[in-house]
């Protein structure tokens, strides 16, 4: 490789940057100051400097520049170089697991682990840096991804994050079996259609267990039909990554919740790919296999025949059940408990300690999120975080709805009656529940004060969790947008 130098050989020489590697895991292209000295006639660039700004560690490939008044850089061989520097993770043969170099049967963020699948691929070896638990870095990641960091001070940005718009949309012709009306699935498979990935990373399940995540890079239409409708456990997503790399595929998509999409923004450079999709969901209250177990006997009337669930708009959790277990017609009906029916004593221990720590609700580092909470009852919700986003639902833009968003209704005071209620573990009789169920969804927060509502929710009780548990992480842990949501209540002691 031989660059022309841009510049003419004098005192103020700056070196072209393009002659350098970003080796931070967001790979951009604005190193900036690298610097030099001219020792004997040659210009010396030593082989490990730090971008000045952002201060990550760039790597130049060995450069030989003669200070003649016309020069030229040479970048002797530097692929071997290059690959060493790039891709360390490929060196790792027996990495995980007893005697591996990272015994992975604990993982490297322990209690607080939510199993995203990273460590259990070569991968594992940026855990330090990626893993949302041990490097909560979502601003400096926003700042690579979308070219900026929320603003606080506008509130849609401190409490959706980074986005371009915003909107309620549902498809035409739900996709039957899916969590909502199916647009996860329906932007998945277009953008396998339409050739513009090789494959999608998304879950299905064991044949065995309907809620047992199995993650898998799928390469046709029916796969990724197949991983349709929510698995509401921990899933190891990111253990597909090897596979990734071992496919050769340079376009692929990502469906992830918020911590997997955070260790996966974090070693995106390292995948060798030119495009990355993230298709993001939000996520809140996970559990393990086991965990949810307990949730469906402690909450629903039929827990074996519950195919999904969601905790709705109207402050309700709704249940689907399939009714060919107990016999019926295969139709499947609903069962609905009001959130403040349920046995907050009993439930408190079902969710995973990651999530009880988690502050990435709406996550922040997709290109493009569908959820349902900022939307009106029976609508998905949709962020659009920048043009990757944007171009993923342009994808289906003849096949779904859409209409504005709204918002309506104050949260404050529900939120903070809220607090020490659940950290009493204080639950109402059921009649009490209904009833209150009815009033607040007449009266309560809508659109987007509920999803407000339920970030504030969800906000202060892990911040007290983290507080109460894990204090020594407190302060590196919290972002600063959460904190500032946080701070507008009172918190129990
Ligand atoms: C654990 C969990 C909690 C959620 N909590 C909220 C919430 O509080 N508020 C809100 O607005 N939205 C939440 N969502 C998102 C919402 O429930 C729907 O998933 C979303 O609106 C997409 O609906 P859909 O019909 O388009 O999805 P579908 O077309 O049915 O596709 C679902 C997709 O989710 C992926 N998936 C399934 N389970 C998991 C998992 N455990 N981890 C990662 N990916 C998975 C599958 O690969 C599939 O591609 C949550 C999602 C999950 C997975
Ligand atoms: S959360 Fe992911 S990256 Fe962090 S320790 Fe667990 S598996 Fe590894
Ligand atoms: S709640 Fe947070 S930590 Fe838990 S699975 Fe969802 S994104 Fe990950």
């Amino acid at each position: 490789m031989r660059l022309r130098c841009e510049f003419q050989v004098s005192n103020a020489i700056r070196i072209p940057t393009t002659s350098f590697i970003c080796l931070s895991p967001y790979h951009c292209s604005r190193l900036d100051d690298i610097g030099y000295k001219i020792s004997k006639g040659k210009i010396v660039v030593s082989r490990k400097r730090n971008c000045s700004w952002l201060g990550c560690r760039v790597f130049p490939p060995r450069v030989v520049v003669s200070t003649s008044t016309r020069c030229c850089l040479e970048a002797q061989d530097s692929s071997s170089l290059y690959e060493k520097e790039k891709y360390p993770h490929r060196r790792l043969n027996n990495y995980g697991g007893l005697g591996g170099k990272y015994d992975t049967r604990v993982y490297p963020a322990k209690s607080l682990c939510s199993h995203c699948g990273l460590c259990d691929t070569r991968f594992i070896h940026y855990v330090k840096d990626s893993c949302a638990f041990l490097n909560q870095h979502i601003g400096e990641l926003e700042y690579a991804v979308h070219g900026k960091e929320r603003d606080l001070e506008k509130e849609n940005e401190l409490y959706f994050g980074v986005h371009l718009d915003m909107l309620a949309a549902r498809m035409k012709q739900p996709l039957q079996g899916a969590q909502w009306s199916g647009i996860v699935t329906t932007i998945a498979t277009r953008l396998l259609e339409t050739g513009k990935v090789q494959g999608v990373v998304c879950v299905t399940n064991e044949e065995s267990d309907r809620f047992q995540p199995k993650p898998i890079l799928a390469t046709t239409v029916e796969q990724i039909f197949a991983s349709r409708v929510n698995k509401p456990t921990l899933s190891p997503n990111l253990s597909v990554l090897d596979a990734v790399e071992s496919s050769g595929f340079t376009r692929i998509a990502v469906i992830g919740v918020g911590c997997q999409v955070e260790a996966l923004r974090s070693v995106q450079s390292r995948l060798g790919l030119e495009k990355l999709y993230v298709l993001g969901t939000p996520c809140v209250d996970n559990v393990t296999r086991k965990g949810l177990d307990k949730f469906l006997r402690t909450t629903s009337s039929s827990p074996s025949t519950v195919v999904h669930y969601e905790f709705m708009q109207d402050f309700r959790v709704h249940f689907k059940h399939d009714d060919r277990v107990i016999g019926g017609n295969g139709k499947r009906w609903e069962e609905t408990v009001p959130f403040f029916g349920l046995k907050t004593n009993e439930l408190k221990d079902i969710f995973a300690p990651s999530c009880l720590s988690c502050f990435d609700y709406v996550n922040s580092l997709a290109d493009l999120v569908v959820g349902y909470m900022g939307a009106p009852f029976g609508w998905q919700w949709i962020v659009i975080r920048n043009e990757t986003g944007l171009e993923m639902l342009d994808l289906i833009s003849s096949q779904v709805e859409t209409m504005p968003l709204s918002s309506s209704g104050n949260r404050k005071q529900a939120v903070q009656n809220s607090i020490p209620a659940y950290d009493q573990g204080m639950t109402l009789p059921m009649w009490v529940a209904q009833l209150l169920g009815v009033v607040i969804d007449k009266l309560g927060p809508k659109g987007l004060e509920y999803a407000r509502f339920s970030i504030d929710s969800h906000f202060t009780r892990n911040y007290l969790y983290l507080k109460r548990n894990h204090p020594n992480i407190l302060q590196r842990h919290v972002p600063e947008y959460a904190r500032r949501i946080i701070e507008q209540y009172h918190l129990p002691q």
